[in-house]
């Protein structure tokens, strides 16, 4: 098992634990303390627990890159192939959204406490190709109110410290932060009772809400929300389907000169890379070199990719030849069929619901997600494109 840079920083989770709840949330990722949060939104006298198997953050809510972004300029080419741009911009739109909701609700003014900045993210453009293609792009962005803006390779080295390219596409809405002072700064404001080191086994219908049967003994709660994310097959064997794992690795710099402004995309290897406030370069990506290794549950790294990682570190970084690595991590992703959340409950068992399928863009993603969930649970209906009733299960 890897230990994250940001997993050095530790939470207080002490609180007290009760047997029997309002709501039951299986996971301490940004989904599940998202969904507290919105739940006690609704209602402040909810009973809430929350049953982590680990610790808070030990998922990838805690190994992540970091990033606050919409996804990449490839990211919107991909929505618009498969659904059409009026829906692309929407799902842009909830990730924008996703990122103002977390200013205005977690993070206002503590943006030092939690290292959040807006910088802008860069997706670079990986040939001559793409690159004429990313301008075609960035016009109809911008005609859909998308805030995107080109640069060119003298600018991309400029800002965000990458040799080799001839361009990129900026949009100016995301930002990065410290993912684990986020989850600190989440449990400031939602009063929650926490169950560490507790593994849930099975949840089942009782007369009045649920039994969840765990490695620690019985809880009961009157609704479950199960936020495991990449892990939901092997709580749930019957959603081995629709919720595939792929693992992401990532490499640490020791500090370097800053001369990376934010976070950076580049798709033609999955690869992505920002630097952090102290100067540490953070790169991750390059799965598909193995494509099939990395659909593990298993938090390990491999040999192949993080060569790769170092390797690219030293060929396309101005300080590259300079870098010496510094930690070396990996994580747990949860992927779905289409590549859209899934969120709510099944027609056949109201009242257990999930928040599961945010592949790489959890922290893009999960607030705004466990907003939508709770708006369900409330009577709203849930966006056709995440709603877990399109998929039979
Ligand atoms: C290497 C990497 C880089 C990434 N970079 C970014 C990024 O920069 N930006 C971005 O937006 N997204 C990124 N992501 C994706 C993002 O981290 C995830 O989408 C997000 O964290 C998922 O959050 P979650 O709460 O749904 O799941 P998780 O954080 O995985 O939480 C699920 C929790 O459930 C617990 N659990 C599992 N089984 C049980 C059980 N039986 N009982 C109780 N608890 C259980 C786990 O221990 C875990 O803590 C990255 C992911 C990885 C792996």
């Amino acid at each position: 098992m890897t230990q994250s840079f940001w997993q050095d920083f530790k939470l207080n989770t002490e609180t007290t634990k009760l047997q029997n709840y309002d709501y039951v949330i299986i996971g301490g990722g940004i989904a599940g303390l998202s969904t507290a949060y919105w739940l006690l939104q609704k209602d402040s006298k909810l009973k809430i627990g929350i049953i982590e198997k680990n610790k808070i953050g030990f998922g990838a809510s805690g190994k992540n890159a970091g990033f606050v972004t919409c996804g990449s300029t490839e990211h919107f080419i991909k929505l618009k192939d498969h659904f059409g741009l009026a829906k692309a911009t929407e799902i842009w739109k909830f990730s924008e959204d996703n990122r103002k909701l977390l200013q205005q609700h977690i993070i206002q003014d503590n943006a030092d406490k939690v290292d959040f900045k807006s910088t802008g993210s860069c997706t670079v453009a990986a040939n001559s190709e793409r690159w004429a293609y990313y301008q075609e792009i960035a016009k109809v962005m911008r005609a859909q109110n998308i805030d995107v803006y080109e640069v060119n390779s003298q600018e991309m080295d400029r800002d965000f410290g990458v040799v080799g390219f001839e361009g990129g596409i900026v949009y100016a809405g995301d930002g990065y932060v410290h993912p684990i002072k986020l989850l600190s700064q989440f449990l400031n404001k939602i009063n929650v009772h926490i169950h560490e080191q507790t593994a849930v086994q099975s949840v089942s219908k009782k007369a009045n809400g649920f039994t969840i049967k765990t490695d620690q003994g019985e809880i009961s709660a009157s609704y479950v929300v199960t936020t495991v994310n990449a892990y939901l097959p092997l709580v749930n064997p019957k959603f081995a389907s629709l919720i595939v794992p792929g693992r992401g690795q990532i490499l640490l710099t020791k500090p370097l000169q800053q001369f990376v402004k934010g976070p950076c995309y580049l798709t033609k290897h999955l690869c992505y890379f920002r630097q952090l406030p102290t100067g540490e370069l953070l790169i991750g990506g390059f799965r598909n070199l193995d494509t099939e290794t990395e659909k593990t549950h298993a938090d390990n790294i491999t040999d192949i990719i993080q060569k790769a990682l170092f390797d690219f570190v030293k060929n396309h970084f101005r300080l590259g030849a300079q870098a010496e690595i510094a930690r070396q991590w990996s994580g747990i992703m949860g992927y779905s069929p289409d590549g859209q959340m899934l969120i709510g409950a099944q027609p056949e068992e109201p009242d257990l619901y999930y928040i599961a399928g945010c592949s790489g863009h959890g922290m893009g993603l999960s607030f705004n997600a466990a907003k939508t969930l709770v708006d369900g649970i409330y009577g709203k209906a849930i966006p056709e494109h995440l709603d877990i009733k399109r998929f039979k299960v």
